[in-house]
């Protein structure tokens, strides 16, 4: 049986290479359809339908090849299989879409090869080779993750521009990828409007962006996404919470504040003042820890879920340009640090 934490660099390159960044699936229904393929079929079977033709396989076995989840590690197949779904002249005569998830895939590749966090050490012309794969998608219309990560990378390291480009490098083969960084551009100059109103709204109200429980730490993108206290506390000294469990666990400590007369909640206070300040996180972040696969999934019945009452939605920073969206739905704040503490060991390749 394969469990989840084992599916997560498959998950990783799926969500990374797969989806587009303003689609984002919920990873928990991910990493549950990857769980099931992978108990579902084992690698023998899964290559017999790619070599059949069969598109779902061939993905499915790309995704194995190059994570090692549930194959072994195997570059050549993944690239052979790889050449198969963008060839343009396939017989399979796959949509633009297919082909440009392919590019993506190999775009990933290359830059895992190539990246490193210092410019001296990096393998600039793998990276390169991955920069113009991403070209490649971005030009099919799909705008994939590692698509702005590759782009972002390279102009943060200078090699975009010959003013900022190292000596003996060449900025023009990067500056040639014209429609990377129409997409780039595009997209950074919607983060910035973004962030700026959020930045505004957050600085007027932090107590609507962070959970108020002691230790919690997880902050909301959007005000809307953590519950208030439903209690008599005044907006501006009212806590924020990210789930029921939170709530409850801060319930104690915040009663005696929660009046009418606007009695100021010191835990709010010390909050408004470390975001005042510019600190932007607020207090100490516990640390992750591991938890037992099953305790993070909470039952919960269809008609809950589908009033979205319970949904707190929340974006998990991946790298620049990049966002898991988790559903609070479906799983507890403990599971949810569980897996962002995984994705962040992976992208700091501490795991693989
Ligand atoms: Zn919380
Ligand atoms: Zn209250
Ligand atoms: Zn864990």
């Amino acid at each position: 049986m394969v469990e989840w934490p084992e599916a997560l660099p498959y998950v990783n390159l799926y969500m990374t290479t797969c989806v587009t960044y303003r689609d984002q699936p919920p990873l928990q229904t991910v990493l549950e359809t990857v769980v099931k393929r992978l108990n579902a079929k084992n690698s023998i079977e899964a290559l017999a339908g790619a070599q059949a033709g069969n598109v779902d396989d061939m993905m499915d076995m790309i995704f194995r090849t190059c994570t090692g989840c549930g194959a072994g590690k195997d570059y050549d197949q993944a690239l052979l299989l790889l050449m198969q779904l963008t060839d343009d002249a396939n017989p399979l005569q796959l949509s633009r879409s297919r082909r440009a998830r392919g590019f993506a895939i190999m775009a990933h590749m290359c830059f895992e090869e190539g990246f490193t966090p210092d410019r001296g050490t990096m393998n600039i012309d793998a990276v390169h080779r991955g920069a113009v794969l991403a070209d490649v998608a971005a030009k099919l219309g799909f705008v994939a993750p590692i698509v702005l990560r590759i782009a972002d990378v390279v102009e943060r390291t200078g090699f975009r521009r010959p003013e900022t480009c190292p000596a003996g490098h060449s900025a023009a083969r990067f500056a040639e990828l014209t429609d990377l960084w129409r997409v780039y551009d595009q997209r950074k100059a919607e983060l910035e409007r973004r962030d700026g109103a959020r930045d505004a709204k957050m600085l007027a109200m932090p107590n609507r962006y962070f959970c108020a429980a002691e230790g919690c730490g997880i902050e909301a993108t959007h005000g809307s996404a953590l519950s208030s206290c439903a209690g008599k506390c005044k907006q501006d000294w009212k806590p924020s919470y990210c789930s029921k469990e939170c709530q409850r666990k801060d319930w104690p400590r915040h009663k005696p504040f929660c009046k009418a007369d606007g009695t100021p909640d010191p835990s709010i206070v010390a909050l408004r003042e470390r975001i005042i300040r510019g600190e932007s996180e607020p207090g100490e972040r516990e640390e992750p820890q591991a938890v037992p696969a099953t305790s993070g999934f909470v039952q919960r019945t269809p008609e809950e879920i589908a009033s979205g009452r319970h949904e707190r939605r929340m974006n998990i920073g991946m790298p620049e340009g990049g966002g898991v969206t988790m559903s609070s739905s479906t799983m507890t704040p403990e599971f949810m640090r569980d897996v962002q503490y995984h994705l962040q060991r992976l992208m700091n390749g501490e795991e693989s």
